[in-house]
């Protein structure tokens, strides 16, 4: 199989003109962070922030002739948009439209899009979206597990899974799969170690990809692993995702620094309902005898959560069969489906199923008949 050079990428993309400015984008420095592995190629076209979205042809262009590269297996484009010397600026809505509807749906078959969110990183939010994913596909639902944390993506790992995505028609990806999940991440098109930069906008058109450019086929749900955090990545996505709703993870102590909150007054912010708040790692579980010890600041999430009016949805305690089970790619839910914590995940994963079901679909509340 002929391999394909960086030489060959920029020749290629040489013949890609940017139609406003007459020249190729090449020749207009618009190309960064070119990586070529094996016969992945991956790059980012910088352009002016008030271009954006008019430039998605250019995206589509660049993308195709590099597809077209003999050795070229996939090309991943995304565009970003920074302030010449300012820091980069997410594609926000007009003043006075925060609360304009969510974009359409990216993918038509996908019922309901979930993010699974967080204050701030290492919290357990990526192996909380694991076991969650799992337990919703136990209850019988369709589901899809979309890794948006771009900045560490952990889902392969977690979820066991190696190799790279197919694309039968060298125009959308097959998600992967494992334990009748359909999985995507980052991870599956870069190696690990591969150091990304990505600013605010890369990562929204990265994620816009992985949504619209997957051959999701027919979901339930679509559970997405946010990217830590609520800084301006982070709702963008809120922005133009049209997710359901969002779950927010947090710790004891996370709540207690107000970290959670944040997230919950993004969420709010943008008009996405919060369908709860999960604790996780709310009290230790001793793995020798079993016993059962509170951690300080236990159940300030059930508390802070009936204070904000939102569900208390459940707790995860900090085990390590938790931690051991999705390092080793076989989260608790599938490995341990009859332990406490899987039954746990499970109880969390039917409320949200019911909160989510469409209004017709609730069951009816018992009739009280007057004799
Ligand atoms: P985040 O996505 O919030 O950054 P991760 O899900 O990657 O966090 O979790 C961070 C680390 O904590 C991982 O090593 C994970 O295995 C571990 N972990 C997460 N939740 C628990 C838990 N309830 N008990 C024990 N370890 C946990």
């Amino acid at each position: 199989m002929p391999t394909v050079s960086e030489e060959a990428v920029l020749a290629a993309l040489r013949k890609v003109a940017d139609p406003a400015r007459k020249a190729d984008i090449v020749g207009l420095g618009m190309v960064s962070g070119l990586v070529v592995k094996g016969g992945n190629v991956a790059f980012a076209i910088e352009v002016d922030p008030a271009r954006g979205q008019s430039l998605e042809p250019l995206r589509q262009e660049a993308e195709r002739v590099v597809q077209a590269l003999p050795g070229v297996t996939s090309a991943t484009v995304v565009l970003t948009a920074h302030r010449a010397g300012g820091p980069a600026q997410p594609q926000r809505a007009p003043q006075g439209h925060a609360h304009a509807a969510p974009a359409k749906s990216p993918a038509p078959g996908i019922r309901s899009i979930v993010a699974v969110a967080s204050g701030k990183g290492g919290v357990g939010k990526s192996t909380t979206a694991a076991n969650l994913a799992l337990a919703l596909a136990a209850e019988g639902a369709r589901i899809g597990l979309l890794d948006a944390d771009v900045y560490g993506p952990s889902m392969p790992r977690m979820m066991g899974v190696r190799g790279k995505p197919s694309t039968p028609d060298g125009k959308t990806l097959e998600p992967m799969r494992a334990y009748g999940v359909a999985i995507m991440s980052m991870g599956f098109l870069v190696d690990e170690e591969t150091p990304m930069i990505w600013r605010g906008p890369m990562v929204m058109s990265a994620i816009q990809q992985m949504l619209r450019d997957v051959n999701w086929g027919e979901l339930d749900i679509l559970v997405v692993d946010m990217p830590p955090g609520t800084g301006d990545a982070q709702l963008t996505l809120a922005q133009q995702v049209p997710l359901a709703g969002a779950v927010i993870v947090s710790t004891p102590q996370d709540i207690a620094l107000l970290d959670a909150r944040k997230g919950l007054n993004m969420f709010r912010k943008v008009d996405v309902p919060v369908l709860g708040i999960i604790e996780n790692m709310s009290y230790f579980s001793c793995p020798n005898c079993g016993h059962r010890t509170d951690i300080f600041a236990h159940g300030g999430a059930r508390r802070e959560a009936e204070r904000l009016g939102v569900e208390f949805l459940g707790e995860i305690p900090l085990d390590i069969a938790i931690r051991e089970t999705s390092d080793s790619g076989q989260p608790i839910v599938v490995s341990q489906p009859g332990s406490p914590h899987a039954t746990s995940y499970r109880g969390i994963a039917r409320r949200l199923l019911e909160k989510l079901a469409p209004a017709g679909a609730r069951r009816a509340p018992p009739k009280i008949v007057v004799q």
